[in-house]
């Protein structure tokens, strides 16, 4: 899959990382590195979502996020390639400063609109957008592209991938749409194991039950102790194990998901969770222009 975003590179074909600390035995598809801008597993879940909205004839994107939403900067990369208005709705009154993250969607072409906490739960349209475009030409995307459409562009890129030899997959989860494409794209006797970046989010499961065709299958589970707090939370033993796993193997993670699935991982690991020759794969589902919101100087990278 390739696909040029007008102001930058192409994005690339996603590679495995082998991990030799690992034996070998583990590696990491880094979504993250495809792209400068658009990093990692948001571009894969608006694939179908775009496609969705050009069989409707839909030229305007609209969707949601906050000041640092993966999410946002991914539409707005993804629209640019494809010819199409982005629009964000964004969380919270307008800032003084605009974060980098919506600042590169601008540069992406999108145009921004912040609404309050309250409208935004709602998931309203400001009433000015309306004026602006007509009726009916607005193609909605839920939040981080969650729903069904989000999981096909996921299950292709994992087709195209030499990844049968692995027992286990492992993935960062929000709303579980990456997941269910994963589950989908899976071999049966591979064991897909999910970790939730949020707190006792118990709808998880029945959430990604229902993004699966009613044969789904029944290979896969939802680890939901490493939270560390809750979504977006972390604690300084979550960033201490983030520059190490860094310098142990060379991959950055964002604090949000991917530091959360490979500290789950590690531990699962030291406790022997996974069988002698087992084969595992780290989907590295990007997020690292997320840790820009962190105060300077407490990753290493
Ligand atoms: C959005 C996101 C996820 C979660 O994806 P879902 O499909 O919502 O489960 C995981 N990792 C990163 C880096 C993300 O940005």
């Amino acid at each position: 899959m390739s696909a040029s975003i007008n102001s930058g590179p192409p994005i690339a074909s996603p590679t495995l990382q082998y991990l030799p600390t690992f034996n070998n035995k583990v590696a990491v598809l880094r979504l993250d590195a495809v792209h400068p801008v658009v990093s990692g597993n948001k571009w894969y879940k608006l694939q179908g979502h775009l496609a969705q909205a050009a069989a409707a004839g839909k030229r305007t994107i609209l969707t949601y996020g906050g000041a640092y939403s993966n999410h946002i900067v991914a539409t707005a990369a993804a629209c640019a390639t494809a010819g199409l208005q982005s629009v964000g709705i964004i969380r919270g009154e307008a800032p003084e400063q605009w974060s980098p993250t919506l600042l590169d969607a601008q540069a992406l072409g999108m145009e921004l609109h912040f609404i309050n906490r309250t409208s935004y739960r709602e998931k309203t349209i400001p009433e000015e957008l309306y004026k602006q475009y007509p009726v009916g030409s607005i193609y909605v995307i839920g939040e981080g592209g969650m729903g069904t459409a989000g999981t096909t562009g996921i299950i292709e890129m994992m087709n195209n991938l030499p990844i049968d030899n692995f027992t286990h997959i492992l993935s960062a989860v929000g709303t579980g749409t990456t997941l269910a494409g994963l589950i989908q794209a899976s071999k049966s006797q591979q064991q897909v194991l999910g970790i939730s970046s949020l707190k006792d989010n118990l709808e998880l499961e029945a959430a990604v039950h229902n993004m699966l065709p009613p044969t789904g299958k029944n290979n896969w589970q939802i680890n939901h102790e490493f939270h560390f707090g809750g979504y977006a939370k972390h604690k300084p033993e979550l960033i201490r194990f983030m520059n190490d796993w860094y310098q142990l193997t060379g991959v950055p993670s964002d604090f949000v998901y991917t530091g959360k699935m490979f500290y789950a991982f590690q531990q699962l690991w030291l406790q022997q969770y996974f069988p002698e020759n087992s084969n595992i794969l780290l989907v590295h589902t990007g997020g690292l222009q997320g840790n820009r919101s962190l105060p300077a100087g407490t990753l290493i990278y």
